[in-house]
Order: structure tokens, then C-alpha cells, then sequence
């Protein structure tokens, strides 16, 4: 039986009956599992039946995550981490094998941003970045014969700028490399990256996927099947030994999970290794908080374009907005073709303020927060280029067009008239002589 998203959001990847019934998803709270025999351990090793080790490889907490996200955006796998960092970090690691290049954007998070231009190079992952309204022709012209995968994020962080992933997806496919996208902003709810294309999603489920800001954590989805070519990709085609069968013949990935190689390669070698679990506890937290991902995040929306329209109408205050669905933006077009349910809860806008006055609006807010969280029930603004994308150079700001004056919101769960009362009251005060 195949559930529609609201069902699965609250039911899927968790039977009760395999869990002494408890409607809750219990939080198994251990480091690791008793085995009836050598005969038990050596099935689940080898991944004949289902069962656990120990909490670092996989937790029934965690796969409940992980199963529940793997229906939601239509996978055939999920992987949880510690935080999204670490889910796109080992992720881009596992998929370049350690050595290569991936094609990415210069829009993008400000923790991915010198992920990719510092600490890749410095092993040896080289990083081809485009501007994010670059031609199809001119992302192509970046692949290079060592390139392992094309990485960006649905909508960018923090000028939620869009792209075109179809587009994306079969220029990737063009040059047998996989299609890697940052959904943590549009969730599973607003865009379902697999069904255009992406082969890989990853999320930070700390953000909107949970909602409540109360936990930290990453989740890696495998799309359907991708042909991974033997000759860029050989660490999925090499025999390892800790795939072996139950008679110990060593088994490549590609022919132990036909299904989802990457997930299984990446749960092997790297969660296990360089061991950024996700803990049951947050597991739990981040599981409630999917329950109402839908309902969350179609008011957010709804919200978000109650502010964009009153911020529209203060041009003395707001000199620009950068939300995909508004009347000016260039991504309109690609806004009305991709997120019928809403482009998003979080934009930007141009103040028209000095520095001072910035310090004035973060100070004269009351409903809002000044924190470096995106998609939380409660609403959030914050200074982007000085917090955020604090690790940019003001150069590095520049090319990634994150302007000075640019303030960032993310819209929660509250009355959108407080909210927009809370920006009149503060932006009265932060004009105030
Ligand atoms: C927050 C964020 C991350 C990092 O996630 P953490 O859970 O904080 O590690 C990655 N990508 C985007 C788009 C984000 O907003």
C-alpha cells in the first residue's frame, strides 16, 4: 500500500507492532545490541536480516528517521547524521572517493561556502564554483574529466535564489554524474528534488524539516538507482571486506545494494568511521517534529507572503526583496513551475540603514529573534553577511552577492499581523534620532 505525504509524514517507516505496540516511537537509548548467536551478528552483518550492531552504523530510532524521509521525498534510502554538515560533508567526501572535483555555487550556505573553498582543497577536493544565474552552457563548460558530481541548493541560503534542476539534473546525467541537492530549505513538503531528477537530497533536519529548533541533525536521501560509471566512481565497484557475504566472499556496494549503494557505502565507511551519529534522542525530536511538517510549513508560507507584501509596500525602509515569488524577482518563472505549494519561508530584503541603524533594528525587535536558525516555528531575522555568512571575506560576500545592507527573515507560526506590527515598531526605532 502506497500513502499519500500527509500520511506518510505521520506514519511512515514506523510499525508499532514491531515495537511493543508503543504508539510513540520509543527512543532506544543504547550503544549497542545483544545477538542471540554468531549465526544472528553474522546475518545482520551482512545485511541478510534486519537488525542492529551498535548505535554508531544504526540505531531503530534512527531508522524510523531515516525510513519515515526516504518515503517523504519517494527514495529508496535515508542515512541520518549528526547535523547537516556532517551528512553533506561525508557525503561529498564518499562521492569523490577523496580525490576530484565537484561543480557547485558561489549562493550558497556560508559553512559550505568555506567547506569548499578552504578545507576540501586542503585535502586535496577541489571545488569548481559558478555564479547561480549562469547558464546551462556555462555550467557545462566547468566539468572537467576528473568532475565527481554537480552540488547546489534548491533555494539558496540566504537570498533564496532558485535554480533549474530539471536542467541541472539531465546536464549532470549528460556526464554520468549525480545530481546532489541541499533541499533544508523547501523540505520534501514544498519540492521533491528525486522526482526532477536529483539523485542525491541532503538536508539539515535541524532547520525546517524538525521546526522546532530544539535538536541538530542531517539526513542523506538516495534517489532511484544512478548508473554509477565503474571507472569515476570504483570505490563502489571495489570488493570490500566488511561487505562480505554470509560465506565471507568480499562484495562491492554496487553488488551487496543494488538498491541504494551510495547510502550503504556511506553507512560503511564513513558514518561508521568518521562517526557523526545521529542521536535516538534527536532522532525522536526531529520525528515529532515532521508529524507537522505540511501544516507548518503551508502557514509559513501563507505568512511569508504577508510580510513580503507589507515590506513591498515600505520602500523608504526596504530597498529590494529578494523572494522568488515576488512580482520583481528573476526567479518567478522558475518559482511558478517548481513550488506550487510556496517558494519557501525564508528571504532577504535591503535595508535602507547604516550599520547603526541595523544594530537598532536587531536591538528594537520583540517578536522576532536574532538567531542563526532558519525555519523554526518562531520567526527569526538576522544581519546574513556579518553572522550567517560570517565566514565570507568581504570579497567572497561580493561574488556571492550577498549585498551589506541584506537582512534576512525566516517566517514562523505566529499572527503575521504581530509581525508585521514587530517590523513597523522596530523600524520606526531604528530611524529614530
Ligand atoms: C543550516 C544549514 C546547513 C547546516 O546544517 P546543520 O544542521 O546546522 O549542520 C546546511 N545547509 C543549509 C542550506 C543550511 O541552512
Amino acid at each position: 500500500m502506497s500513502y499519500q505525504f500527509d500520511t506518510v509524514k505521520v506514519s511512515g517507516g514506523y510499525h508499532s507492532r514491531e515495537h511493543n505496540n508503543s504508539v510513540g516511537i520509543p527512543v532506544y537509548a543504547t550503544a549497542a545490541f545483544d545477538f542471540d548467536g554468531f549465526d544472528h551478528f553474522n546475518s545482520i552483518r551482512a545485511g541478510e536480516q534486519l537488525g542492529y550492531l551498535y548505535s554508531r552504523v544504526g540505531n531503530p530510532t534512527v531508522a524510523a528517521l531515516e525510513a519515515r524521509v526516504a518515503q517523504l521525498d519517494g527514495g529508496t534510502a535515508a542515512l541520518a547524521f549528526a547535523s547537516g554538515m556532517a551528512a553533506l560533508s561525508n557525503t561529498l567526501l564518499a562521492v569523490t572517493g577523496g580525490k576530484g572535483r565537484i561543480l557547485s555555487t558561489k549562493q550558497i550556505y556560508g559553512g559550505t561556502f568555506d567547506l569548499e573553498n578552504d578545507v576540501f582543497p586542503s585535502i586535496g577536493i577541489e571545488f569548481d564554483l559558478v555564479d547561480h544565474d549562469s547558464s546551462i552552457e556555462e555550467w557545462e563548460a566547468q566539468i572537467k574529466e576528473d568532475t565527481k558530481a554537480v552540488f547546489v541548493e534548491t533555494i539558496s541560503n540566504p537570498s533564496a535564489r532558485l535554480l533549474d534542476i530539471e536542467a541541472l539534473a539531465d546536464l549532470a546525467h549528460r556526464h554520468n554524474i549525480p545530481l546532489i541537492v541541499d533541499n533544508t530549505f523547501a523540505t520534501p513538503y514544498l519540492f521533491r528534488q528525486i522526482e526532477h531528477g536529483a539523485d542525491i537530497v541532503i538536508y539539515s533536519a535541524t532547520k525546517a524539516l524538525n521546526g522546532h529548533g530544539n535538536a541538530i541533525g542531517g539526513i542523506v536521501v538516495e534517489g532511484k538507482p544512478f548508473k554509477w560509471a565503474e571507472a569515476k566512481f570504483p570505490q563502489l565497484y571495489k570488493k570490500h571486506w566488511v561487505a562480505r557475504d554470509l560465506d565471507d566472499n568480499p562484495r562491492s556496494f554496487i553488488e551487496a545494494f543494488p538498491q541504494f549503494p551510495f547510502t550503504a557505502f556511506l553507512r560503511t565507511k564513513y558514518l561508521a568511521y568518521f562517526g557523526a551519529s545521529l542521536s535516538p534522542y534527536d532522532a525522536q525530536l526531529i520525528l515529532i517534529g515532521i508529524e507537522t511538517l505540511s501544516e507548518r510549513v503551508s502557514k509559513q508560507v501563507a505568512n511569508t507572503r504577508k510580510v513580503v507584501e507589507y515590506l513591498a509596500g515600505k520602500s523608504d525602509i526596504v530597498s529590494w526583496i529578494s523572494y522568488p515569488e515576488y512580482e520583481n524577482s528573476k526567479y518567478k518563472t522558475l518559482a511558478d513551475q517548481y513550488f506550487p505549494n510556496g517558494a519557501g519561508t525564508v528571504f532577504t530584503f535591503g535595508f535602507k540603514g547604516n550599520d547603526e541603524q541595523v544594530n537598532k533594528l536587531i536591538d528594537s525587535i520583540q517578536l522576532f529573534r536574532y538567531q542563526a536558525n532558519v525555519g523554526d516555528a518562531r520567526s527569526l531575522l538576522i544581519n546574513s553577511p556579518k553572522t550567517t555568512h560570517g565566514e565570507l571575506t568581504p570579497d567572497e560576500l561580493t561574488a556571492a552577492q550577498i549585498k551589506p545592507e541584506t537582512i534576512r527573515l525566516s517566517i514562523g507560526l505566529e499572527d503575521a499581523g504581530d509581525l508585521i506590527a514587530d517590523l513597523e515598531q522596530a523600524f520606526a526605532k531604528a530611524f529614530e534620532n
